[in-house]
């Protein structure tokens, strides 16, 4: 497994074409589209890593599988009456279809589902309390205390956010919006600029691989039922309107990010994480999604 890593990030160094990296969020437009990292994290707790696998990115919208699973804890299945559970085929900061469908996002991954779990997050919490419940619950799903929130791209976010802004703004109007749009943004974005490794990403996404344990034998996080049902909201929305193209080339459930992350569950085998700042068309990583396609061939990690 070392040597299928190692290889990978090798056949990655040697890709010319890198992708663009997202540049409407300015402090992402600063980072090195030649970076590529990966890290795999295995049922015993072993994690395999190898490049630029120890750098710390910004997670962007792999976020929203965290946010996810602690307002499902919260509010449970009464999340549903706000967001949907369809793919979006559209891109990932769309309004189009918000209209058509009366303020109900189509699934928890795009931009405004995200914004209206983050919103029912909220409502329990003032939002410093709400970030650092998200927080707390991101370092103890990776066991890592030191992981923490980039200010300087959640200020770069806020400034230049208009898009989410109206978006919230317009689920507000059908009612949809529980919380002052401004705090339900500022969490938002806050939550998208935490900082991690691709390590630090693959340890804090162990409990979707192994049905709601951070591993085997482990207490769980959360149910088993509610791990499976969010990999199969990963599988079919995590990369947008290129969720089925990633279905078919690389076949497990995972969520990408704007910083060309990706977080990927193999069921009960493995969590893995990859970076690599440039994207395609879709917003998703142009190298990272063809790491994850190469090294699951190789280890035959398909579910299907
Ligand atoms: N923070 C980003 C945004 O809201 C996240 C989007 C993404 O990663 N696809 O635009």
């Amino acid at each position: 497994m070392e040597l299928a890593a190692a290889r990978t990030i090798e056949r990655a160094a040697e890709l010319q074409e890198r992708g663009n990296v997202a540049s409407y969020i300015p402090e992402l437009a600063k980072v090195d589209p030649q970076k590529a990292g990966i890290a795999i994290t295995l049922a015993n707790g072993a994690t395999i890593s190898a490049g630029d696998c120890d750098e710390q990115s910004t997670i962007q919208s792999v976020s929203k599988v965290f946010t996810l699973a602690l307002a499902l804890g919260t509010v449970g299945d009464r999340l549903w009456n706000r967001v949907g559970r369809e793919p979006s085929g559209s891109a990932f900061d769309s309004i189009l279809q918000l209209e058509h469908e009366n303020g109900i996002p189509r699934n928890p991954f795009v931009n405004a589902g995200a914004l209206v779990v983050t919103d029912s997050i909220l409502s329990n919490y003032q939002p410093k309390e709400a970030l650092a419940e998200i927080l707390s619950f991101v370092r103890a799903l990776a066991d890592d205390e030191t992981i923490h929130i980039d200010k300087a791209v959640a200020q770069s976010e806020t400034e230049t956010g208009h898009r989410n802004r109206a978006l919230a703004h317009y689920l507000a109007s059908y009612g949809n919006f529980n919380n002052q749009v401004d705090h339900t943004l500022g969490v938002y974005f806050h939550q998208c600029a935490l900082s991690m490794s691709c390590v630090q990403l693959s340890r804090a996404g162990r409990f979707l691989a192994f049905g709601g344990a951070i591993g085997a034998g482990e207490a769980r996080i959360v149910s088993h039922r509610r791990a499976k049902r969010i990999a199969a909201i990963m599988i079919t929305c995590g990369h947008y309107d290129g969720s089925g193209d990633f279905a078919y080339r690389v076949g497990v459930p995972a969520k990408s990010g704007v910083s060309g992350m990706i977080l990927a569950v193999v069921p009960n085998v493995a969590s893995i994480a990859v970076w690599s700042p440039g994207l395609n068309k879709n917003g998703n990583s142009l190298i990272g999604t063809q790491m994850l396609e190469q090294v699951i061939r190789e280890l035959d990690w398909s579910i299907f």
